[in-house]
């Protein structure tokens, strides 16, 4: 049995949302937008599925727009609904930590000649809301920051930062691709304009996610071509993973508080044995604003790289880091942007437990974990 702790990269899929997934896919074929019953039902089921988002975090459901992920709520926020929003401003504060979904359409932007500040992040990986305060401009059109970081697990204080931005008449998006099913996203207490999320990072299908927009704008479909979405998003809706996607919100918020405990618990115990088990070793991130299932390790003097197929050669998946990094030799950039050398962020791996890890699990990877460090550590290949 393989032990998987690599939930920031995906989850599996929970059983209720195959179920419901694998009923849509045998009995719920009619297209949407047609006006016959199979057409009606269809439609009937995204509409359910709009409210189960919705009621996951506090908005209303027609400020719920169905994208095909993370990446792309993040380019339609990044791109026609900055632009609806920016009238004749041009200028972005971001940060030095965001995931590539983000960081490429700012690149975009600055090649268009939009300016963009990226907000330095602490050693803990923290923002700094003076440093916020500070960077919004009169022609600051927007602000948009990552939530809970997927490799290091940070999560920045967002009301507080979204507050700050409120208060000075600059509108605010997050990605919160990381915090949902881990920590309470309510809408009602963070004043966020906008907001991305993906259903594969809590129990639903890949290729399906959400952009929320606040007050319900009207902006120009990134994807032209129908009237899909209110005319944001054209083409025939994905039904089956717009399902599974709200499914796997009903289940996020009925589950929340006790996921949230239960990992933080496996995670905790996981760390304990490592700090207790292998010598030169040290946490990534501020201890006190993590992600419950997230633990990022430096193992020092190790190639994370090695240690990962090691661990993978003994049935234990984890990560480097960001897993649309791996494979890569680069050193994370989110620990880069904490001050680490080049050398320490190739010494990280990522451990991200979630649904399906038990105890048995945890002390199996600390029965092995500690001679496999030594093992590349002795091989001298960092
Ligand atoms: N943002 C964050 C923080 C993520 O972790 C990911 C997934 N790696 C994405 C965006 C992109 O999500 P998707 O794969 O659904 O496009």
């Amino acid at each position: 049995m393989r032990i998987y702790l690599d939930h920031n990269a995906t989850t599996p899929v929970r059983e209720e949302v195959a179920d419901a997934m694998a009923a849509a896919l045998r009995e719920c074929f009619g297209n949407p937008s047609s006006v016959h019953a199979e057409g009606a039902a269809a439609r009937a089921e995204v509409e359910r599925a709009r409210e189960r988002v919705a009621g996951l975090l506090a908005c209303e459901p027609r400020e719920v727009l169905f994208t095909a992920g993370a990446t792309e709520a993040n380019n339609t926020a990044l791109g026609p609904l900055l632009r609806a929003w920016a009238g004749d401003k041009r200028h972005v504060v971001s940060s030095n930590a965001e995931h590539p979904s983000v960081e490429e359409p700012l690149a975009a932007l600055e090649r268009e000649g939009w300016r963009v500040t990226r907000l330095p992040v602490s050693q803990d990986g923290l923002l700094d809301p003076e440093r916020l305060a500070a960077s919004l401009a009169p022609d600051t059109a927007l602000v948009t920051l990552l939530w809970a970081n997927n490799e290091t697990g940070v999560v920045q204080p967002m009301a507080r930062l979204a507050g700050l931005a409120r208060e000075r008449g600059v509108r605010i998006h997050a990605d919160a691709t990381q915090c949902l099913g881990k920590l309470p996203v309510d809408l009602k207490a963070v004043a966020l304009d906008a907001l991305s999320l993906s259903a594969h990072k809590l129990g639903g299908p890949k290729g399906v996610g959400a952009l929320v927009a606040r007050g319900d704008p009207g902006f120009e479909a990134l994807l032209r071509g129908g009237p899909q979405e209110r005319r944001r998003r054209g083409g025939t809706e994905n039904v089956p993973g717009i399902i599974g996607l709200g499914a796997a919100a009903a289940l996020a918020a009925r589950e929340l508080s006790e996921r949230s405990r239960e990992y933080a618990r496996l995670r905790d115990y996981l760390w304990d044995g490592i700090a207790a088990k292998i010598p030169r070793v040290r946490r990534n991130g501020a201890e006190t604003a993590l992600l419950c299932n997230t633990l990022s390790v430096e193992f020092d003097g190790v190639a994370g790289d090695l240690l990962m197929q090691a661990l993978d050669l003994e049935g234990i998946a984890v990560s480097t880091g960001a897993a649309c990094a791996s494979g890569r030799v680069e050193p994370s950039h989110v620990l880069l942007s904490m001050g680490r050398s080049a050398r320490q962020a190739r010494a990280s791996l990522r451990f991200s437990v979630g649904h399906g890890v038990d105890d048995a699990q945890i002390e199996r990877v600390l029965a092995l974990l500690p001679d496999l460090v030594a093992r590349v550590r002795d091989s001298g290949d960092a």
